[in-house]
């Protein structure tokens, strides 16, 4: 059963068919937090099979644009394990991983709850059941409607925490099937349609309210308020640069500076002594670890909300687009 669950997580012949077909001799593995534990054991099985050297990435790893940089200069060709494709670094490839979990459960505990043109999306984890979701709520007599994203994103009818190009325009209700608060959040201030969150671990789906997620941003945005002296955060992970945005998110700013940063934590903020920052990473650092830093930090959106260039009822999650 355990070597069933370890050969379902990893597809090890594809694996060592790419080092063999582009004959690599050192090989990177990157992993999120959720897999590490299997690194040892894969990269032993790779190194076995193929007799190349694996270095395996200890740093932490948090979405596909979260590229262990360093690491992929040192090797011939580096896995990347748990997301989809967003880079085009041809060194690098993308080892999704799918959850083999049903979501009939999930899906029908939605229903009840659900309009009848419905959008679905889900993440890349549950992406293969999506014909799935759509023949369940077909057979209920429902509309199911599923969209492609822009470049970011790598299938029809996927999310990511920055990017919701994939969610469908037109329809009365979303179905977002996964676990966790923040894509269907997103999904719903963006979109002002009924968001319904089916988890599929636990078989239980619920209306999404968005209430005490805009009454934290509007109490972190009523502090940044009288901020005169601002740090404008750049990302130097690679998929979250947007150093364009930060320009011109200075120059609106005033008495700004740009600071770079590779991992955002609210003791990296201490000594700065700005009033307010703007974080132009990846969208969910300010959200998630609000309360934690030293002074506010907003998203560029909410930014543009402090200083007036945005009517104070367009709250948003702030995303990241491709092409
Ligand atoms: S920027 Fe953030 S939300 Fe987007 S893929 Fe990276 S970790 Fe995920």
């Amino acid at each position: 059963m355990l070597f069933y669950f370890y050969f379902r997580m990893f597809d090890v012949p594809k694996i060592t068919g790419i080092i063999s077909a582009r004959n690599a001799k050192t090989i990177g593995f990157q992993f999120p937090e959720g897999l590490k534990r299997q690194a040892p054991a894969l990269a032993k099985e790779v190194e076995a099979k193929t007799g190349a050297l694996v270095i395996i990435s200890g740093d932490p790893c948090y979405g596909a644009c979260d590229i262990d940089d360093a690491l992929l200069d040192m090797v011939d060709v580096l896995f990347h394990f748990g997301h989809s494709r967003i880079s085009d670094d041809d060194r690098i490839v993308f080892m999704e991983y799918y959850h083999d979990v049903d979501v009939d459960r999930a899906v029908a505990s939605a229903l009840p709850l659900l309009g009848q043109k419905v959008g679905v999306v889900t993440t890349v984890q549950h992406i293969h059941k999506l014909d799935d979701i759509a023949k369940i709520l077909t057979d209920a007599g429902r509309e199911p409607v599923i969209s492609k994203g822009d470049s970011r994103i790598t299938y029809p009818g996927q999310v990511l925490g920055c990017n919701f190009s994939a969610v469908p325009a037109g329809v009365d209700s979303f179905l977002f099937v996964g676990s966790g608060n923040f894509h269907p959040m997103g999904m719903r201030l963006a979109h002002k349609v009924p968001v319904v969150a089916a988890d599929p671990f636990t078989g239980e789906a619920r209306l999404v309210d968005v209430e005490k997620i805009m009454k934290q941003r509007y109490a972190v945005m009523a502090k940044a308020m009288d901020a005169k002296k601002w740090g404008i955060i750049v990302g130097m992970k690679s998929g979250q640069q947007r150093l364009a945005l930060a320009k011109r998110l200075k120059d609106i700013a005033g008495d700004a500076v740009l600071i770079s940063i590779k991992e955002i934590s609210p003791d990296r903020l201490l000594n700065f002594k700005v009033d307010a920052y703007v974080s132009t990473a990846c969208p969910r650092i300010a959200i998630d670890d609000a309360g934690r830093f030293p002074a506010p930090v907003l998203t560029p959106v909410e930014f543009e909300m402090v200083k007036g260039l945005r009517s104070w009822e367009d709250l948003a999650l702030d995303e990241i687009a491709g092409d």
